[in-house]
């Protein structure tokens, strides 16, 4: 019996600007789905990460299965409601089509999906992050899977030693899925070089070179690509399995001490420390910073244990205060240099108007000619 877990998530509004969703809403998406989903899906849970809600199901029908999205989708339809009924901010957001087509992708929700045999014990961590974008798992991934500075079990673990393989999707491309298949350790290097650029090359998945088996997936859409104007950050959800034939659950944690920059914070247009946060966190400094949580669970048969909030515990106290500071920093220089986004990147159009504008009023000066009349000083 092959166990699918989905994840879908969206902001459908939220209170105070785009800090957190309502009990009110999140009771609505949660109800929607209980009812709804019965004989469809096995377990749920849900969270909120600051203003995005996510859907963890679990099921036997594959990924991408249109019943299991339409369930999600109308779920937040249902919330979508009660954030208009509230006047929450942002209702409704992230839905850009007004009627559902077989699938969440390229619809605004974003979602990640694996299908594997559960093993006897199957431990893995659920993944959401607010205020930024896929990209941000770059790091993370890299480290945790490739890199024995963190993954102590590549050199340690027989089981893992081999490596992984890392799907990356250049998320520029707009005609379809642009993808490459790279295997750690032999081609770090290119990985690397790929994955440098968090805007463009995101990881898609990694499998176990050992087993050929699915080890993590993240949600991998650009809304900008989707609606082809700023209709909020792409706050990426992931999955990843831990321990056996992959990295240990503190081996996947490990990269999270960083507090990597990544792109997002205020209106999707900055760079900000990804702080690691407690479930069902909102966000406040700078509509950030950045945030991510895990949870993490056995699933057995198709039905959760309950969730550990693996970022609740004194160490990441530590974290989240270096993470306090390094946002502090980075704001120091408010939009100089590294702490706005190219122009490629902005999210909001008005800068992209107003350097048009500032762009007809540029003259060249005209340069004096050769020779017209100045005369070279003699050295
Ligand atoms: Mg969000």
């Amino acid at each position: 019996m092959k166990t699918t877990l989905s994840v879908i998530k969206a902001d459908v509004g939220s209170i105070g600007g785009h800090v957190r969703p309502s009990a009110k809403l999140k009771d609505a998406v949660e109800h929607y789905v209980r009812d709804h989903g019965r004989g469809l899906v096995m377990d749920t849970y849900f969270a909120s990460t600051g203003d995005d809600i996510a859907i963890l199901m679990s099921h036997q029908h594959g990924v991408d299965n249109p019943k299991i999205h339409e369930l999600a989708w109308n779920a937040f339809m249902a919330g979508t409601a009660v954030a208009k009924e509230q006047g929450l901010y942002g209702a409704g957001q992230d839905l850009l089509k007004d009627a559902f087509s077989g699938n969440v992708r390229g619809m605004g929700p974003a979602s990640c999906e694996m299908e594997f045999e559960e093993r006897t014990s199957e431990p893995f961590l659920f993944f959401a992050a607010d205020k930024t974008d896929p990209g941000a798992y770059n790091l993370p991934l890299y480290l945790g899977f490739a890199d024995p500075m963190h993954c102590a079990g590549l050199l340690l673990s027989p089981a893992i030693a081999k490596g992984y393989s890392f799907t990356i999707m250049d998320v520029s491309y707009t005609e379809g899925d642009r993808t490459i298949e790279l295997k750690a350790p032999e081609e770090l290097y290119d990985i690397a070089c790929l994955l440098r650029d968090n805007e463009r090359f995101v990881v898609e998945s990694v499998h176990s070179r050992a087993t050929g088996e699915i080890a993590a997936v993240v949600s991998t859409s650009r809304l900008h690509n989707i609606a082809g104007k700023y209709t909020g950050k792409d706050d990426p959800v992931a999955l990843v399995r831990a321990q056996g034939s992959f990295p240990a659950t503190g081996e996947i944690l490990s990269p999270y001490r960083l507090a990597h920059y990544v792109a997002g914070t205020m209106r999707g247009s900055h760079n900000g420390p990804l702080m690691p946060v407690k479930l069902n966190s909102g966000v406040s400094f700078f509509d950030g910073p950045p945030v991510v949580s895990c949870g993490g669970f056995c699933v057995h048969h198709g039905k959760f244990t309950e969730v550990v909030d693996l970022f609740d515990h004194p160490f990441w106290d530590w974290v989240r205060n270096n993470a306090a500071r390094k946002a502090a920093e980075i704001r120091m220089q408010g939009f100089s240099g590294p702490a706005m986004l190219p122009y490629s990147e902005l999210e909001y159009g008005g800068v992209v108007e107003k350097m048009g504008q500032l762009d007809k009023r540029f003259t060249v000066r005209k340069q004096p000619a050769a020779g017209n009349g100045r005369k070279k000083k003699a050295a």
